[in-house]
């Protein structure tokens, strides 16, 4: 058994910047991070595009940026989240400056800022197309530094330690540690789940493993509001390039240099959805393009860079264009393969305005939260901003109340778990079957027929995965696919609950 004050249970930008500020403010207090990958490892580790904030008052606006985050919501944005995060941003980017985070700038010594989907202005701060490599190195230099974070990799996460007594409350978590098979139990007086995304619940995703929803299933279990799970974000862009897992983004920063979708017949098809043509929030073009591959029978449309700059596409998106190049894709000369992917959920645990859940001393940052701030469609590069500010915010609530005296140790029973080795070609072939459902029946356009179809078929495999697992076994491969199960019911659910379309839900059977 450990004690410590803060655990933090993921090791992005949302966990790792909120470590970072409670060790510099409180050296005296243990901060404990569990990740379950290599440290790095991440949805942040990814992103390309950059970080949307104003810096450029002269040609840009805190209003203007809310006024676009609340469209691309689709009016179900919390109006007051929105402009807190908006005019937090500013402060919280020069945080990430202040531990070693570069980004680009041009020859006057201001930020070189990238449009993308949604914005009405150039506000996206980036470091070339490796945005969230370049954060994770500065946050890392930085984290292992600092003598009160411990930092325990290769470590997942299992269940949250929560007491029902008087009103619920959590007090730590269960571990694996994943390389010698024992399980840790974790006692905590603040616990903060900073665990990711989801998209591992779809075939086709940006996402890397580690995105199983960890953190919102461990909270649903443990009794957390969870909210509008509904609203997963397909990015509309990805690399078409079948079998290679994750699928390779190309940034939305590459349709705001100038890029164009064509359809098989080399039509540019933007123009008949939406004025904004390319521009369009991600929801709008995502769907486009579903429609676009139904009329054509196709898996891909093109994104069209060959009249490009190819000097400056270079300069701009190096990683792109190396990884177009090794796969014999030429932007200069050949069109790029696309297909929109499971990209981002813009639902998860429901907090308040300083990252707390439904239950006492649990709190929720980064993409495993429902903040407000997306509302039914994530605005472009608005993710690593809401991580950042709610880590601020959750960093000072909990400095503020690490000593009250519900924070104190309780008695309780400890959960037991037996570490197993399963046939893991079994777990490996119900994850195949769950993601596939999920892929054909819970995309970007659902029907009330197909969801409901989709619970009844996840729901057997379930019952096929419990009628072979006991409950009490464990393992790293067990510990995903129950929350790959908890997950996708979730989706489906909110997805039936759901009753007028909104941003990125479409169900054809409602209007
Ligand atoms: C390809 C790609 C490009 C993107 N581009 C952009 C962009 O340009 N701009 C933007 O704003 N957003 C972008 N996003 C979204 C953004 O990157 C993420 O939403 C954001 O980084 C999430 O940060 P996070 O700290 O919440 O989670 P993550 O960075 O995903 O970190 C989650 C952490 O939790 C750990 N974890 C998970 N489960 C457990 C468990 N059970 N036990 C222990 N540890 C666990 C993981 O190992 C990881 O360390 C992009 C996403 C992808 C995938």
């Amino acid at each position: 058994m450990i004690h410590t004050d803060f655990l933090i249970i993921g090791s992005g930008i949302a966990g790792l910047s909120y470590a970072i500020k409670v060790a510099e403010d409180a050296p005296h207090h243990d901060i404990l991070v569990v990740t379950k990958n290599d440290l790095n490892e991440s949805n942040t580790k990814y992103a390309q595009g950059g970080i949307a904030v104003v810096t450029d008052y002269s040609k840009d606006s805190a209003q203007q940026h809310i006024k676009d985050t609340l469209i691309a919501g689709d009016g179900i944005c919390d109006q007051e989240v929105v402009e807190m995060v908006v005019n937090e941003g500013p402060e919280r980017l020069k945080e990430l400056i202040s531990w070693g985070a570069q980004f680009d700038r041009n020859s006057d010594g201001g930020f070189s800022l990238e449009n993308e989907g949604g914005h009405t202005k150039h506000r996206v701060v980036h470091h070339k197309d490796m945005t969230g490599r370049e954060i994770m190195r500065a946050l890392r230099a930085t984290a292992i530094q600092m003598s009160n974070i411990k930092i325990l990799s290769f470590h997942t996460a299992i269940d949250l330690l929560t007491s029902k007594s008087k009103s619920s409350s959590c007090h730590g978590a269960v571990i694996l540690d994943n390389l010698k098979g024992e399980i840790k139990h974790i006692i905590a007086k603040n616990t903060i789940l900073a665990s990711g995304g989801a998209g591992q619940v779809y075939t086709f995703t940006t996402n890397p493993d580690i995105a199983t929803g960890d953190g919102i299933a461990m909270a649903k279990r443990a009794g957390a509001k969870i909210e509008e799970m509904e609203f997963i974000q397909f990015h509309p862009t990805a690399l078409y390039y079948p079998d290679k897992k994750p699928v390779f983004l190309i940034s939305e920063a590459v349709r705001g240099f100038g890029a164009i979708l064509r359809n098989k017949e080399g039509e540019a098809f933007m123009y008949r959805y939406d004025e904004r043509k390319e521009l369009a929030s991600r929801d709008i073009v995502a769907r486009a393009i579903h429609s676009e591959l139904k009329k054509n029978n196709s898996s891909h449309v093109y994104l069209d860079c060959t009249h490009l700059d190819n000097e400056k596409f270079k300069h701009h998106f190096p990683s792109i264009h190396e990884k177009c190049m090794t796969i014999g894709i030429n932007p200069a000369i050949n069109m790029i393969p696309v297909a929109p992917a499971a990209h981002y959920v813009c639902g998860g645990i429901k907090v308040n305005k300083d990252g707390l859940s439904s239950i006492s001393n649990l709190y929720a940052i980064g993409e495993c939260s429902r903040t407000g701030l997306h509302g039914a469609n994530r605005l472009a590069s608005n993710s690593l901003l809401e991580a950042v500010v709610y880590a601020h915010r959750t960093y000072q609530h909990t400095m503020l109340t690490v000593n009250d005296s519900n924070k104190q140790e309780i008695q309780f029973d400890l959960p037991n778990y037996e570490v197993v080795k399963l046939n893991n070609e079994f777990i490996q072939s119900l994850q195949r079957q769950l993601q596939e459902i999920m892929s054909h029946s819970v995309g970007i356009v659902r029907t009330t027929k197909g969801l409901t179809k989709a619970q009844e078929e996840i729901t057997t495999l379930e019952q096929k995965f419990n009628n072979q697992v006991n409950l009490k076994f464990t393992s790293t491969e067990l510990i995903t696919i129950r929350n790959l199960f908890t997950i996708a019911h979730l989706i489906i659910k909110h997805s039936l609950d759901r009753k007028i379309n909104k941003g990125g839900y479409y169900n054809v059977d409602i209007s």
